[in-house]
Formats: structure tokens, sequence, C-alpha cells
């Protein structure tokens, strides 16, 4: 009765989406936990490129149920026009199933985002400018509005009314802006309503049912563990937990289901926004890696910053989640370095530690300790066993292997499915 988890292991675009596509496979229901349209994945596959932001990545195999759960931030506009792109490419969502508990975002989320942004000037998070930050905030503020209100259109209006109210109240005194409207806000999302109505159900049955009849249930990740609200490089977080813990809450499962949590990390690393990264590599190396790995944002275009591998970032998400096993991807990236390396320790005040401090203000001061190898100057594109990596390859593995204290059971040399390696560490 497997539940298997994908995280992230970094600060994001690990490559999740290849590693859940390939499980995806075997899985009866695949649960996209926590995060909204913020996040996204691009899979590649027989049927073509796709880049999914809301839809579960088993939506490729007809018989996989695939559910937005309950830990979502659920913008119904990006899901319909998700929806109605894969339908036109011939993939049929008809086993989406959207939990009655995901939030909704609606279109002052987006809005207050912009200002909250603009409001902190240089010290702008760098987020997407989608509303998710809001829409969380106003679930734990409790004034949230969630999918099953979108079935009781009395029910959902008068909710919308209300917040509506208390926007207009901030908007106007605290940025100065002109007040929106709530009748228009409550016909263009009754209007999503009755397309998405059908896909809206209670999830926990689904989820007890598969549980119950042992079936195999892959929880997806967004995001990457670096950027959890509570274990990341607060401020420059998410504004969900995005690690195993919270996929399995966010999903609405216990813990002692889950049978295997899997860690994706890429063979160097990239992060989008702001916020210390000790290993970034601000020079031509750092130049060469981001145009061979096409480390720009799918959606802004804006360059991504990369580094060398942090096995102290990385050892810090193994310990919060726990990973079984881990997944290297884009290893072929690496292929044409002279020299490759890895981060073992930061230096800080002239003493080597080897954890990463809570504060960023610390870690910003953090330099990174390497270690560096031979490059193997070689292509792994076509490696599709163990044997058939390079030494310097292998030995760079194992170094990252050690690092984080997890074996590799799954390599990543390509973007396609199956330019991937199983090395048999996979529980
Ligand atoms: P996610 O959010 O973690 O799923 O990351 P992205 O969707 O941003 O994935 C990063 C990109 O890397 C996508 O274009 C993937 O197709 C691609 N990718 C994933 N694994 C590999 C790999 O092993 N090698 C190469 N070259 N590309 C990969």
């Amino acid at each position: 009765m497997p539940v298997l988890a994908v995280v992230g292991g970094q600060w994001g675009d690990e490559g999740k989406g290849k590693i859940i596509d390939l499980l995806a496979g075997r899985a009866h229901v695949v649960v996209r936990a926590q995060g909204g349209d913020n996040a996204g994945h691009t899979v590649v596959n027989p049927r073509g490129k796709f880049a999914l932001h809301l839809v579960p990545a088993g939506i490729f195999n007809e018989q996989t149920r695939c559910l937005i759960g309950p830990g979502v931030a659920l913008n119904p506009e990006v899901l319909l026009g998700e929806m109605d792109a894969l339908a036109a490419r011939g993939v049929s969502t008809d086993n989406l199933v959207i939990s009655a508990r995901a939030h909704l975002v609606l279109p002052y989320h987006p809005m207050f985002d912009h200002l909250d942004e603009e409001s902190r000037g240089s010290a702008a998070i760098g987020t997407t400018g989608r509303g998710i930050g809001p829409t969380y905030a106003d679930k734990v503020g409790r004034v949230g509005i969630v999918a099953g209100d979108l079935l009781h259109p009395d029910r959902f209006r008068a909710k919308v009314k209300l917040a509506v109210d208390r926007k207009n109240v901030q908007l106007e005194r605290v940025y100065g802006k002109p007040p929106i409207n709530a009748d228009e806000i409550v016909t263009t999302y009754l209007g999503h309503a009755s397309r998405l109505g059908r896909y809206i159900a209670e999830s926990e049955p689904i989820l007890e049912q598969a549980l119950r009849e042992g079936r195999t249930i892959l929880l997806e990740g967004g995001h990457g563990t670096l950027l959890d609200l509570d274990h990341g490089t607060y401020p420059y977080v998410t504004s969900t937990s995005c690690t195993v813990g919270g996929l399995l809450n966010g999903a609405g499962i216990g813990p002692r289901h889950l049978t295997t949590a899997i860690g994706v990390f890429k063979a160097y690393q990239s992060r989008v926004g702001g916020g210390p990264m000790p290993t970034e590599l601000v020079d031509e190396t750092g130049d060469h890696i981001r145009d061979v790995g096409h480390e720009y944002g799918t959606t802004t275009g804006r360059p991504r910053r990369v580094g060398w591998f942090d096995a102290v970032a990385a050892r810090h998400s193994m310990m919060v989640n726990g990973f079984h096993s881990i997944a290297v991807t884009r290893l072929d990236i690496l292929d044409d370095m002279d020299e490759v390396q890895v981060c073992l320790g930061y230096e800080i005040d002239g003493q080597r530690i080897d954890y990463l401090p809570s504060q960023i203000e610390d870690l910003a001061r953090c330099r990174p300790i390497y270690e560096g190898m031979p490059g193997w100057r070689t292509s792994t594109g076509d490696a599709q066993d163990w044997r058939d990596l390079p030494k310097e390859a292998q030995s760079f593995v194992r170094t990252i292997e050690e690092g984080v204290g997890a074996p590799a059971g799954l390599i990543g040399v390509g973007q396609e499915r199956e330019k991937t390696i199983f090395t048999g560490a996979l529980p």
C-alpha cells in the first residue's frame, strides 16, 4: 500500500515534474497537496512537452485519479485554462478531482500580492505575483473562501461580499486604490463554477478508499524545501509547507501511511527571487551552466541564479524531510565541465560549520567550502545504467549521496522520461 512523496530538496525547479511523471504511471491517485499556480512542472513524455501548474502530473495516465488537495491555493481561471490547453492536445481531464477544502485565489489576491511586493521596495521577496501568499494569509486569518463554496451560490455570494468589504477598506485607506466590485467577482466565479462544479468533491473518502484498497498514492510536491515556510530561508520563502510533512498534511493523509519519500536534487542548484544562496556563481561558470541548462524562468524569462551543489543545505533538507532516497537530476548539464564542485561546509567568522544557519543574515555571510573533482567531459545522455556513467560522474554522484546522507535511486541524464537511470536504490 505505498504512499510516495516526491519533494524538491533545493530551491525549486529541481525537475520534480519528470520524476513524478515517471512514477505516476504506477499510481492510482496523484495528489497535488500544496502551493498554487506559482509552482509548475515541465513534463516531457511520449505525448509531448507540457507545462503544468495546477493539474497533477498523473493526468497523462487515464486510470490515475488526479486530486487537487485541501492544501492547494486554487485559481479557477488558471485551472480552466490549463484544462483547455490539455484538452486541445487530446489529454482528458475527466479524472481530475478538486478538494472542496482547497482555498480559492480571488481577483483581489494578485492585487494585494503586487501591492505588498511594491511596499517592500528593495526587500521584495520576488513572488510570482499570482496571489498565492495573500490567499494563504486569508486562510490563516480565517477569512478564506473554499472551492466547496462555489457549489452554493448564495453562500459564495455572501462570503465574497464580506471579504470584498474588508479588502476595500485596506485598498482605499492603506494603498489609496479604488475599491473593487463584489458582484463582478461573483458573476465571473459562478461562471467558472458552472464548468468546474462537477470536479469539486469531498476528497477524504477518495483517499480513504484508496488507502483501504492498498492503492498507490503519489504526493506531488511543488517548490523546494529551502522555500518551505517553516524550514526554508525565511522570509525568502513560499507561503506553504513544501516538505514531506507538509505534503501529507496538505493531502490529508496521516504520516503512518507514508512508505517512501524521495527528494529531488539537481546536480547543481538554482534559485529564483531574492534571498541568500552561498554557492551562487556570479561568474562565467555560472553563465555557462545557466545557458547549457536553460535556467531561465518559464513564465517570466528571468535568468535563474545558479550555483554548485550545496550539500550543507541538502543535508538540512534531508533532516526535515527524512528522504529514503534521492533523485539527482540534470547530471547531463555538467557534461562538458573541466571541474565540478560540491560544497561540503560553510565558513563563517573564521569557523567551519556544517549546518544551515536559521537567519538569512548569517547565511548570507557563509562562504562555501568546496570539494573539487575532475569533470567527465563526455555525454551522459545515453547512459541507461549506473555502469554506463563515466567514473568521474559516478564519484560526483557518490559525493552528493554522502553529503546528503541518502542513496541516489534515480539519476536524470536528459529531459525525456527514458533518460533516467534507476540505480536499484529506490525502496
Ligand atoms: P520542477 O518544478 O521541479 O518540476 O522543475 P521544472 O519543471 O522547472 O524542471 C526543470 C526542467 O528540467 C524541465 O524542463 C525538465 O524537463 C528538465 N529536466 C528534468 N530532469 C532533467 C534531466 O535529468 N536532464 C535535463 N537536461 N533536463 C531535465
